[in-house]
């Protein structure tokens, strides 16, 4: 986690050193005050392959408008995203606010499943455990399933549920109020019992010593997850928020055609499947556009103050 990544590391075994990389800044921009790094899907996997050869713990974080409109008005998320080793851009907003904004830096898209499966494909992941946790009942174990069939390097030691969204929904709001505040002890039966099953479940995944862990409970419950938990679970190299992977790859929703994949219309795609995610797509969409337009306007008044 940052701020404390390696700055170079030595290949296990080879003795090679791995050319130093800066591995704290790698292009930084920020979009709206929340951090994106602006690298190409290749340069992604060559720092996670560093990441797994070292001693320390990383998470990545796959950036979309929703989530930086959910950081404006949640300032521990947006510290959880600008600490990440790696925040990454999955969704066709970001590249154009960061153009808009900033610059050209952002080389492309990389959505959050096609980073999973490009981990899962690679000769890194050889020797490497694997655990899925999230998404519905029988999904992330239908998700292993497909993986293992379909990519013959990955090892995968566990796969289930999380919380039930619920009893996580409540905990969410209760850390949101604490945040804010700052001086509210909530007591309640809701967050022992969190505890409770978070307890559980740290232990499973323990039990499986895993050196990946995919989460998928949908941004911004599985960075906050991943980043309050990640210590509690020692053999962890590196944690990605994957939102709704596991679904996709179980065959439980249809991915979008490719074309609209290549031209970032998954959002459309996923709203046809899911009428019900109107509010968020508009959230994603025409609040993200304002908040970048008002930003854009606020650049230009400062900057051209005499
Ligand atoms: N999910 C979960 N726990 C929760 C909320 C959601 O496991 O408390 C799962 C949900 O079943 C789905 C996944 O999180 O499989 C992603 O949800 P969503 O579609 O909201 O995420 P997105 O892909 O939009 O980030």
């Amino acid at each position: 986690m940052n701020p404390t990544p390696p700055a170079s590391c030595q290949l296990a075994g080879s003795g090679a050193i791995i050319k130093f990389i800066d591995m704290n800044a790698r292009n930084e921009k920020y979009i709206l005050n929340v951090k994106i790094n602006g690298i190409s899907r290749k340069e992604v996997l060559d720092d996670i392959k560093i990441f797994l050869l070292s001693g320390s713990q990383h998470y990545i974080v796959t950036l979309n408008p929703e989530m930086v409109v959910e950081a404006q008005k949640n300032p521990h998320f947006k510290d959880v995203i600008n600490r990440a080793d790696r925040s990454i851009a999955d969704g066709i907003g970001i590249i154009f606010a960061n153009k808009f904004l900033n610059d050209d830096s952002l080389p492309q898209r990389i959505g959050g499943i096609d980073l999973m499966l490009a981990i899962c494909a690679s000769d890194f992941i050889k020797n490497k455990k694997i655990y899925l946790l999230g998404a519905g009942k029988g999904i992330a174990e239908k998700t292993a399933k497909v993986l293992r069939n379909k990519y013959p390097n990955v090892n995968i030691v566990g796969a289930g549920e999380g919380i039930p969204a619920q009893i996580t929904n409540d905990k969410l709001q209760m850390t949101n109020k604490f945040t804010v505040s700052n001086t509210q002890h909530i007591i309640s039966s809701k967050k022992t019992e969190y505890n409770r099953l978070n307890n559980e479940l740290i232990h499973r995944i323990n039990d499986a010593k895993p050196d990946v862990l995919f989460v998928a409970f949908g941004a911004p419950k599985q960075e906050m997850w991943i980043y309050e938990n990640i210590k509690k679970i020692p053999s962890i190299r590196l944690a990605i928020g994957v939102g709704g992977s596991f679904d996709f790859i179980s065959g439980k929703i249809k991915r979008a055609p490719r074309i609209m994949q290549k031209f970032g219309l998954e959002w459309l795609w996923r709203l046809i499947q899911e009428p019900k995610r109107i509010n968020r797509i508009c959230n994603a969409t025409v609040k993200f556009s304002w908040l970048v337009l008002r930003s854009k306007i606020q650049k230009i008044v400062i900057t051209s103050r005499p």
